[in-house]
């Protein structure tokens, strides 16, 4: 059946006639998108994989399309993507379905009058030109002014595309479908008149329960991202996939992505500055260029960051999947909603994980992260969350979400140190009914792994408390290598129950046990100087007593939180193990930088979230204070790490020993602070892991 022909613009009143004839010639209610598509869609020279459309290639694309389809009740479907999984074809499918099979008044917006133009020259030209169905309702276009670049009319229907920079664009026409392309690049406000997306979707209200909206696109900015508010307001829907070897259901997480890169053992001559890189398991006594003998301590393994192999590695059982694994366990996988309810729009989320196998790889989400992560403007990182990830981007010191931290929690037991942990220290706040601790573990980069965190009950102002405190900082924690950590250095908050946090440290400053007190100014160093506290009457100082050491706490918490971004293994990554409780994330996340204005200046502010506890966040800034203390940034780990697994021991026990072996290099690890109390410059302290030291 033809067109009407209408005159110059759009009367509402032959659209509603268009929806009762588009009722009148009653779409096949059963015919879904996605049967649609499989049956009439023919993808063109300009796509990835010319030739008919096939679901099957992309198997989490059906359960999308169907909730776009005549039969189905859903008005909203939300799809937040990375790149390369379809989620524009999803979107042309189902332009193709309302034009063949269930007509009527259609919208699609993109991000700008040019773009939309673009691609309705471009992809929808391509699409009717290659859909012989398409191309029978559609007039062709250099005949016709009802077919031009931002007017498609078809029998029962029309299609107008729109750009989201246009508030007269966007209020052309009520619809019942309507497309909002990229969303997250739509402005804010358009030509004063409000958020673009809210103006596009008032043309829908005339349909009510009957419009369709899908909202596919890319994440931006978190807190800003209009296509993670949408999704959040969904049921949520995750695709879960079955693990080859233990069939048990997974989201792709990046979390659980492995790599191997190019490690090379090299020998760096102390005597001639040569570095000669060693092939096979060669360990030469002396140096090939000058011939001096070689310290054993003087070959080290570098990592040269091309990447070798790429694999997944299963949440379950541990199994390695290789991405061949991939096409077998989509076709196989499920959606499964986190917030089901009725009424609720349809969430999809897809990373690029997901990809089908020769679009984008695994290899090249890995390769695009190393690369990302070499950018120190952090924009590659940004455009990598976004893109591959599918997930926004929270800018430096905002808000890190306690559910991803808690997603995250891997798969190292709770009190016990992965390999790569080689330094332990604690932190402790101090409460009126308990204190709470957090022993942390440290390796190169910064890498660090919450190894404890405990809740010791009690009055703080007897003593019962501060024994049980005691006794368990006198722990040893089993390291993955089979030997055992002590805890190295704790810093304790005295902003509360003063004396008795001084009292507690006097007796144990040669444990390296020292008071704390969080400074909250901007700029403040994270570790400053310490005053000494402990005076006689005549006001002398007491050597040895008790120091107080100040901490910028605010430089600290935006490292924290900049640092809780970091889903890759390495330099800077926090990683917390299985079984910890809720609280835990929550209070870690319970704060966020804020501007505040005052006399019209703006100043930026730490404020928590209000009823919520933030122990945990300031146990992370005081734990990392003392691994400052203990010298982390100076730390030698190489040796670290070689004395360790040689020794197979406490650290300390394996320093004295090392100490034995070769007098006089170093102070012992055992020897007490007092010493250096005095003195209380930044390079005195951390003397205690001299050992260790570059
Ligand atoms: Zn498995």
């Amino acid at each position: 059946m033809p067109a009407p022909k209408l005159p110059e613009g759009l009367k509402s009143a032959w659209l509603l006639d268009c929806e009762a004839f588009a009722e009148a010639i009653a779409p096949d209610a059963e015919l879904t998108v996605s049967q649609w598509a499989d049956a009439n869609r023919v993808l063109g020279e300009l796509s990835a994989e010319p030739g008919p459309w096939r679901t099957d290639r992309v198997p989490y694309a059906r359960e999308i399309m169907d909730a776009l389809s005549a039969s189905d009740l859903t008005q909203e479907v939300v799809l937040m993507k990375g790149t390369q999984v379809a989620g524009t074809e999803i979107g042309n499918n189902w332009i193709g379905y309302i034009v063949d099979v269930a007509p009527g008044p259609a919208m699609m917006v993109m991000p700008t009058s040019n773009t939309g133009k673009r691609s309705s020259r471009t992809r929808l030209a391509k699409m009717i030109e290659a859909t012989p169905n398409l191309k029978a309702k559609i007039s062709d276009a250099s005949r016709d002014k009802s077919n031009t670049a931002s007017l498609k009319e078809f029998p029962g229907g029309i299609l107008v595309i729109a750009g989201a920079n246009s508030a007269a664009e966007l209020k052309s026409t009520p619809v019942r479908y309507l497309f909002e392309d990229e969303l997250d690049e739509y402005p804010d406000d358009v030509d004063g008149q409000g958020p673009a997306d809210e103006l596009a979707e008032k043309r829908t209200d005339t349909y009510g329960f009957r419009r369709k909206i899908y909202k596919p696109s890319t994440p931006t900015i978190r807190g800003r991202s209009k296509i993670e508010a949408a999704y959040n307001r969904s049921d949520r829907r995750r695709y879960y996939v079955p693990c080859p070897h233990c069939r048990q259901e997974q989201v792709l997480a990046w979390g659980q992505m492995r790599f191997e890169t190019r490690r090379v053992r090299e020998l760096r001559c102390a005597a001639c500055g040569v570095i000669a890189e060693l092939v096979g398991g060669a360990t030469p006594d002396i140096c090939t260029s000058c011939k001096a003998k070689v310290d054993p301590v003087q070959i080290l393994e570098r990592d040269t960051g091309e990447v070798l192999e790429v694999w997944y590695e299963c949440g379950h059982c541990t199994g390695r999947i290789d991405e061949h694994h991939k096409t077998a366990m989509i076709e196989r996988g499920r959606w499964i909603a986190e917030a089901p309810g009725p009424g609720k729009p349809a969430g999809f989320h897809l990373s690029a994980l997901y990809s089908p196998l020769g679009w984008f790889s695994w290899t090249a989400a890995v390769k695009k992260r190393l690369e990302a992560e070499k950018d120190p403007t952090g924009e590659l990182l940004k455009v990598w969350t976004n893109t591959v990830l599918g997930e926004t981007y929270a800018e430096a010191s905002e808000q890190p979400s306690d559910l991803d931290l808690k997603n995250r929690a891997e798969g190292y037991r709770i009190g016990t140190v992965p390999m790569a942990g080689l330094m332990l220290t604690a932190s402790v706040d101090v409460q009126a009914d308990r204190l709470e601790a957090e022993v942390g573990a440290w390796g190169r980069g910064e890498e660090s792994w919450l190894v404890q965190y405990e809740v010791i009950h009690g009055d703080t102002e007897t003593s019962v408390p501060w024994d049980r405190l005691s006794e368990f900082l006198e722990l040893t924690f089993p390291h993955e290598s089979g030997s055992k950590l002590r805890i190295i250095a704790t810093a304790i908050d005295a902003g509360f129950r003063t004396q008795m946090v001084y009292d507690f440290c006097r007796h144990r400053t040669h444990r390296h046990v020292f008071a704390v007190k969080g400074q909250a100014r901007a700029g403040k160093s994270i570790l400053g100087r310490p005053t000494p506290q402990d005076v006689t009457h005549k006001g002398t100082t007491i050597k040895g007593g008790v120091q107080l050491w100040p901490v910028g706490v605010d430089t600290a918490k935006a490292r924290i939180y900049a640092r809780l971004k970091i889903t890759m293994t390495g330099p800077g990554c926090m990683h917390f193990p299985l079984g910890l409780p809720d609280e835990y994330y929550k209070g870690l996340t319970a704060e966020r930088l804020v501007t505040r204005y005052h006399k019209g200046y703006a100043r930026m502010s730490w404020e928590k979230d209000a009823g919520a506890r933030n122990e945990p966040l300031d146990l992370k800034v005081y734990a990392y204070a003392a691994a400052l203390y203990a010298g982390i940034t100076r730390v030698n780990w190489d040796k670290l790490e070689a004395t360790l697994k040689l020794t197979g021991a406490d650290l300390f026990v394996a320093a004295a020993q090392a100490e034995e072996a070769k007098p006089g290099d170093a102070p012992l690890p055992e020897k007490p602070a007092a010493a250096r109390a005095t003195q209380p410059t930044p390079s005195g302290r951390g003397n205690f892991i001299n050992r260790w030291r570059n």
